[in-house]
């Protein structure tokens, strides 16, 4: 498949191919099609599969000819649960249509409303908007959709997590029953399948592989600590014990990096760092290292180890969470390169809980828990998830190995130990790799009273991040 081959208008094309693009990724090659024949679509896609382009094209598209009616209101309305999000495809509409000519804007909360009067009392085209905000608007008499084309849900999922499910309803219910609608969500089942029934009309599923899916030969684990210690002690008994051939810790920052890495090389390990403050000819150097197997430890940041493609990489770990999930899943897939096995083990403080929700959100997947006598944390998490560690059917039962480094020993593949059946050992106890059995639950399947995770996720998503209502124009008017 090729971006030629979806019959886009010349001047989309153009853009596209000046972005880099060659080849549409899966949700692309799939819904581009059915939404350019004018299909409701309902997809399972996730941030990072490219399906802001996968919905914005097929609407450019549609502004590509003129409007049939005439009025101000937009032809096209994008609705996502964040700003930051609604930035993001304001952002994509202007990257891929900026050889056309329309009008788009952004209306989210937390911002001032006489620029958004402003911008609903002009001609629009586009409309990206957080439900919330656009409903009050609408409530004032300000809208007009007399002449939409399009509705796009974007994570459909994360907009009824976050309570905008009325919200949603009585706005796809002011829009022209003649209106496409396409929605994107990670998952479609159970209450967006609800959502779906009433909104769309005989929809074309699409469904891409999960980021978990994706990630099925690495065995990913959670160790709950108290602090910068804690992890510390951790570490050490993890990278002492167990198989570790060849690894990636992943730090916060590049201090902890550079520290972290002068620590365990002090301690014997063959370790370096890797960041961004070190010049490319020293990051090529130590990548190499790691290569030919000089280094066996690397402490990176997550910039500098984006695209690191090593092999034989057998433990990802995460000794600070990552930032985004993305970045998680970008982590763990150092690891299980090539249809090897990998675990990826992170490590999270009380105050990871944000983090560690968003994770077990993405992959869709709670990471399950180990204890490892002697490191339990002080505090229970707060969290629901993933704490209990279970008996029995235990997978990845690693036995405390001794106080030996393994590097360099003859090569176990990592899970390859893992055992049908109960643990081997009565000091360690280790949860059930799939964890969704009850045990834990990812934090998107909590009631909103099961603990603090779910609090934060219930909270307002337009208080969240900084953004503006902008308002753009792109070139010469096309069609
Ligand atoms: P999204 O999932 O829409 O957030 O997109 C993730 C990233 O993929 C963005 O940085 C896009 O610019 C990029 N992207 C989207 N489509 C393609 C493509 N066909 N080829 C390469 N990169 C893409």
């Amino acid at each position: 498949m090729t971006f030629e081959k979806l019959a886009l208008h010349p001047s989309i094309l153009k853009a596209i191919l000046e972005s880099g693009y060659t080849t549409p990724t899966p949700i692309q090659a799939q819904a581009i099609p059915q939404a350019l024949a004018g299909h409701d679509l309902m997809a399972s896609a996730q941030t990072g599969t490219g399906k802001t382009a996968a919905f914005v094209l097929p609407s450019l598209q549609r502004l590509s000819t003129p409007a049939t009616k005439n009025s101000r209101g937009p032809r096209v309305l994008v609705l996502t649960p964040t700003r930051e999000l609604a930035n993001q495809v304001t952002d994509a509409a202007a990257k891929y249509g900026k050889h056309m000519r329309f009008r788009i804007g952004s209306i989210v909360g937390g911002m001032p409303y006489p620029p958004q009067m402003r911008l609903l009392s002009q001609p629009l085209d586009i409309l990206v908007a957080t439900p919330g905000r656009l409903l009050d608007h609408m409530e004032r008499g300000r809208l007009d959709y007399s002449r939409l084309e399009v509705l796009v849900l974007d994570e459909a999922d994360r907009m009824l997590d976050m309570g905008f499910i009325h919200a949603v309803e009585k706005i796809a219910a002011a829009t022209p029953a003649s209106r496409q609608t396409l929605l994107f969500s990670a998952t479609l089942e159970g209450n967006i399948a609800k959502l779906a029934s009433r909104l769309l009309k005989n929809p074309q599923r699409i469904q891409i592989a999960t980021a978990q899916e994706r990630h099925e030969n690495i065995e990913q684990r959670l160790h709950h600590v108290d602090d910068g210690a804690h992890k510390h002690r951790l570490l050490a008994h993890l990278l002492s014990g167990v198989d570790v051939d060849k690894a990636i810790v992943f730090t916060a920052t590049k201090r902890g990096a550079d520290r972290l890495a002068k620590t365990l090389y002090a301690q014997g390990h063959p370790a370096a760092a890797l960041h961004g403050d070190m010049n490319q000819s020293k990051r090529n150097r130590t990548i190499t290292s790691l290569r030919s197997g000089s280094v066996r430890l690397l402490v990176a940041t997550d910039v500098a180890a984006r695209g690191i493609d090593v092999s034989g990489i057998t433990h990802v770990i995460n000794y600070d969470l990552p930032k985004s999930a993305e970045d998680y899943v970008h982590r763990i897939g150092r690891t299980g390169r090539a249809g090897a096995k990998g675990i990826a083990i992170s490590f999270a403080t009380p105050g990871d809980f944000a983090q560690l929700r968003d994770i077990e959100r993405y992959t869709r997947q709670a990471l399950p828990a180990l204890i490892i006598p002697g490191f339990e944390p002080t505090n229970k998490p707060r969290s629901s998830s993933s704490h209990q560690p279970r008996r029995g059917n235990g997978d990845a039962g690693q036995r405390h190995q001794g106080n030996r480094h393994r590097y360099g020993s003859p090569k176990q593949a990592p899970g390859a130990n893992a055992s049908s059946g109960r643990p081997q050992s009565s000091q360690q106890r280790f949860p059930s790799k799939n964890a969704q059995d009850g045990q834990a639950k990812p934090s998107h399947e909590r009631r909103p009273n099961e603990g603090n995770n779910a609090r934060a996720h219930n909270r307002r998503p337009e208080s969240r991040g900084k953004s503006t209502t902008r308002t753009a124009s792109f070139g010469p008017r096309i069609g």
